[in-house]
């Protein structure tokens, strides 16, 4: 039976590491249980990043006291690599009754389906998580563990926490409640990632892009998808394994990367550049648009039964004046929400364009590589031969640049457009 451990796709260094922390933790837990002692990862002011909380306490020659448990993570990787994956293994690992993350106990279970009653996950669905959020889940995690094991708090996305919620995030890190973890997400450890102070605090689990042999053979396993359907759609995410599975699954998604890497043909002009770039802007609204459009209605109606919109009588003036308020902030988060969705999938086809160009720059080097997008790889190679490896180099930049750019909040439309002319100029 497979355990928690493994949907966690070409990590097997990371796995190992917490497979030995979930261990030394559950030794803790079994110490503290013969000592009746109330909590035994009292680190006080924790001076040490690595304040191996469960070392001293675990039972002789059980656990390597330097595989020690400690109270906060951080998961790095880039996209897709199984960053939010690593965590709730992890957190599966903790609840388990077995201390192993069987797959199988009611803690495994649970806290996979996101039901157990000690697992706080954090998505933040804006740009940013707000301090107020950061606060009040700080608060509930200081409670002890209904289950008699330990609270564990899962932020994914911890580089969109904003300075101040950081800074609240980081007081509880600085004087953790006994038995409480702290399992944070983010693509690197660099400071505008994460703060400094933060990291210091935290034991860091590198991620790395898995090989695509290995996201194709979970597709298989798991999804019972195609082996040559898995092995393309492994190709062409470029490691992502959320993002292999849905091309492997959803014919809109292979439409719509169709439709980006239909780009590099269509660049004839310059007014074909501008109408490239429309339809670039206009399909990842789309896109966003279909994900959230669901989730915002349902949200609202919901809001307004629960401030009894409608409602007349002594009062209910009063009541709408406040409820303007409340469906006000909705609106915003909202607004929020959906500027990320689209930002998100902008993204997605920008990585799949910089798949193409990479492949062109590849083919004009002769490297002994295989192709991202074996689909289109007759096109790329006549790019390649046209534009040779400094032509497509210069393309493959012009996509990055744009990323890069739309990351520090140029606008999406103007820097796609820029990017459309570069690639189409050379
Ligand atoms: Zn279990």
């Amino acid at each position: 039976m497979p355990d928690v451990f493994a949907d966690l796709v070409g990590q097997d260094e990371a796995v190992t590491e917490l497979r030995r922390a979930a261990a030394a933790a559950a030794a803790v837990l079994r110490a503290g249980a013969a000592d009746r002692a109330p909590a035994l990862l009292a680190a006080g002011p924790a001076s040490d990043a690595e304040s191996a909380l469960a070392a001293d306490d675990a039972a002789p020659g059980e656990v390597d006291p330097s595989a020690g448990m400690t109270h906060a993570w951080i998961f790095t990787g880039p996209p897709g690599s199984g960053r939010s994956v690593a965590a709730r293994a992890f957190a599966a690992a903790l609840e388990c009754v077995h201390g192993t993350g069987c797959g199988e106990c009611a803690g495994c279970r649970t806290t996979i389906g996101g039901t157990h009653a000690d697992v706080r996950l954090v998505v933040p669905e804006g740009l940013s998580i707000g301090v107020s959020e950061m606060r009040a889940l700080v608060l509930r995690a200081a409670s002890t563990p209904s289950g008699g094991r330990w609270q564990v708090v899962v932020i994914e996305d911890a580089d969109r926490l904003t300075e101040a919620a950081g800074n609240a995030l980081l007081k509880a890190i600085e004087e953790p409640p006994p038995r409480t973890v702290f399992l944070l997400c983010a693509p690197s450890t660099h400071p505008d990632d994460i703060s400094v102070t933060i990291r210091s605090r935290c034991r860091v689990v590198p991620l790395r892009q898995p090989p695509a042999a290995a996201v194709a053979e979970v597709l298989v396993r798991r999804d019972g998808i195609a082996p040559d359907v898995a092995q393309w759609a492994a190709a062409a995410a470029q490691g992502h394994v959320g993002r292999a599975r849905r091309l492997a699954r959803d014919p809109e998604a292979r439409k719509r990367r169709e439709a980006v890497l239909a780009v590099p043909r269509r660049l004839t002009g310059v007014g074909a550049a501008f109408d490239a770039a429309s339809a670039l802007i206009e399909a990842a609204e789309a896109e966003a648009e279909a994900s959230v459009s669901e989730a915002d209605t349902t949200e609202r109606t919901a809001l307004e039964r629960a401030l009894g919109a409608g409602g007349t009588g002594r009062g209910a003036a009063g009541a709408m004046r406040g409820a303007a308020g409340q469906l006000k902030e909705l609106e915003k988060r909202q607004k929020s929400r959906a500027t990320r969705a689209q930002r998100d999938a902008l993204d997605r086809a920008l990585v799949d364009l910089a798949g193409f160009y990479r492949d062109a720059l590849t083919m004009a080097l002769r490297a002994p590589v295989d192709p991202v997008h074996t689909d289109t790889a007759a096109l790329a190679g006549a790019g390649a031969q046209k534009w040779d490896a400094e032509g497509s180099l210069r393309r493959l930049e012009a996509v990055l640049a744009c990323r890069t750019a739309i990351e520090a909040n140029v606008k999406p439309r103007i820097a796609v457009e820029a990017m459309m002319l570069a690639l189409w100029k050379g």
